[in-house]
């Protein structure tokens, strides 16, 4: 079973997505709990070329390649492996990040973005959980626990809440497989919602 967790930054996500695997983990499940951009060696190396040093390094077109090559990779070395044993796979974004952030509000690169996915990766999760929030919230959740999520302040408000909305839509459109949670509650109360979910989910 292929779980995958996405949400704005500060939304909580990877908190909810390590709260569930180690409540899977307890049930005596066998788990994997891996992240994008990485989640494999050569797919972590990838995502240090994107994300650290200048953001006008690549291109908008040449950042995708880059997130799709990392996915392939991440793909092919950790999630396909996994799930070919058995285990759950608790990924923190997929492909919806990519629709998302190089399909809209970074590149506005749409069809690319669907093109490249069908070609080279061509799997969704089985359950993907929207962790929903806010990002007057989230930032404002992100400043009291005094960690700075700098990029997302760099990214800005106006983008964040373009995510969302494309989120929103996005769970609208695919009503099966995306499941919103509210993220703006005490992080025990989105656990809880999120465990009922997935359990309904994997006794189906
Ligand atoms: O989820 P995490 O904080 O690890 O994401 C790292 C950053 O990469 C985030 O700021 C997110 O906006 C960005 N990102 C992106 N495109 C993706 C996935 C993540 O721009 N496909």
């Amino acid at each position: 079973t292929f779980v995958s967790f996405e949400g704005i930054d500060g939304s909580g996500k990877s908190t909810q997505a390590r709260r569930l695997a180690r409540r899977l983990e307890a049930e005596g499940r066998d788990v994997v709990l891996t992240r994008e951009p990485g989640g494999s060696p050569g797919a972590e190396d990838i995502r240090k070329l994107v994300l650290e040093g200048d953001p006008d390094r690549w291109s908008a077109e040449t950042e995708l390649l880059l997130f799709t090559a990392a996915r392939r990779d991440h793909l092919e070395r950790t999630i396909r492996p996994a799930l070919e044993r058995g285990a759950i796979v608790i990924c923190d974004r997929f492909a919806d990040s990519t629709r998302a952030y190089q399909g809209r509000t970074r590149g506005g690169l749409g069809g690319m973005v669907d093109d490249l996915h069908a070609l080279m990766i061509g799997v969704e999760p089985d359950l993907t959980i929207l962790v929903d929030m806010d990002p007057a919230a989230a930032l404002a959740r992100a400043e009291e626990r005094g960690g700075a999520e700098l990029r997302f302040e760099e990214f800005g408000l106006t983008l964040q809440q373009e995510v969302r909305g494309f989120f929103l839509d996005l769970a609208k459109s695919h009503p099966a497989r995306i499941r919103v949670v509210d993220g703006d509650r005490p992080p025990e109360a989105v656990e809880a919602d999120i465990a009922r979910i997935v359990s309904d989910h994997l006794e189906r």
